[in-house]
């Protein structure tokens, strides 16, 4: 499967050029929230110190992405949904559902984010490992907001790379929360695969039915959860054989999460990525890579979970 090019939007990216992974970051990810807001912001810009200052990511690497363009959004979301985001015509409602207060930076961010996942997509889709240090949007609907998403990176590259020709696509989506606005997007498309693993006791309440659930219960150990990984990932690979693996690799499955309620350690989620990228690597496919949510208390926990993944990245392709 060599049908997309990607020097065509990045004419610097060659795929023979395997010093490290790529990585997708603007300074625009960092978002101005009110001091109360629970949200982990300083998460970004610290993970994109580190992966910098430990060579993790090679200069050369990084990807700085523009705003995506309208067509992209619209692929999968509706025009009445995309104006109401641009003019912040949200209801009380709707505003606290989305998880943060409207402003033209929170558009434009998403935006941000949007193309970043899709740059990532291309370098995929092309055999090589991207990664978007936000992004995962999971919980976002075609026509609504949930959970600090508003728009669904995910399912918007996705349509992107199916339009560019991939046949087959798998998101993996292994943040403790289902991926319900994925599942929700895609549902009629069966040239996607989602996969969720995730807490059944923990939000959404109302979980939608991805290709397949892996509901979880609270405390799951670092054994029970990579047994079920282990099992599915050879199913789909096998099955659904698909032709690039989106990841959704969010880190809140570890015991330290305020919201978790699943029993993973650090390890258990390092190996938890290497599990993901060997069986990229044994199908000979590509990966990208969205971050999804963390909310230890600690913000370095969360950051030194992320880590993980690029360095399990770098390893697999390099
Ligand atoms: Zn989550």
């Amino acid at each position: 499967m060599k049908t997309v090019n990607p020097k065509h939007e990045n004419p610097r990216l060659t795929l023979r050029d395997n010093a490290s992974p790529f990585a997708a970051y603007s300074d625009e990810y960092v978002l101005e929230l009110p001091a109360e807001h629970r949200f982990p912001m300083p998460k970004y810009a610290l993970l994109q110190q580190q992966l910098s200052y430990e060579g993790i990511i090679d200069d050369s690497h990084w990807i700085r992405p523009a705003p995506i363009q309208d067509h992209h959004i619209l692929r999968c979301h509706p025009p009445d949904y995309l104006s109401k985001l641009n003019t912040g015509t949200w209801t009380r409602q709707e505003q606290r559902k989305s998880g943060f207060p409207w402003s033209h930076a929170l558009i434009e961010r998403e935006r941000i984010i949007m193309e970043g996942t899709r740059r990532c997509a291309l370098i995929a889709a092309a055999g090589g490992v991207a990664l978007n240090i936000a992004g995962g949007t999971h919980h976002a609907f075609a026509d609504r907001a949930e959970g600090f998403c508003l728009l669904n990176d995910l399912a918007i590259a996705a349509h992107h790379l199916l339009d560019l020709g991939v046949a087959r696509i798998a998101i993996i989506d292994l943040d403790v929360h289902q991926g319900n606005g994925t599942a929700s997007m895609t549902q009629n498309e069966a040239r996607i695969f989602t996969m969720s693993m995730h807490g059944a006791n923990n939000y959404p309440l109302h979980k939608e039915i991805s290709t397949l659930d892996i509901p979880l219960e609270d405390g799951t150990s670092d054994e029970h959860y990579l047994k079920e990984l282990d099992s599915a990932l050879d199913c789909i690979m096998e099955t659904f054989r698909p032709e690039v693996l989106m990841y959704q690799c969010g880190v809140d499955v570890l015991f330290t999460d305020r919201l978790g309620r699943l029993s993973l350690t650090m390890e258990g989620c390092k190996q938890r990525d290497i599990m993901v990228f060997d069986a990229c690597r044994s199908a000979g496919i590509g990966a990208v890579c969205a971050m999804g949510g963390g909310y230890s208390t600690e913000v370095n926990t969360i950051v030194d979970a992320h880590l993980q993944t690029f360095r399990a990245a770098r390893d697999a392709w390099t």
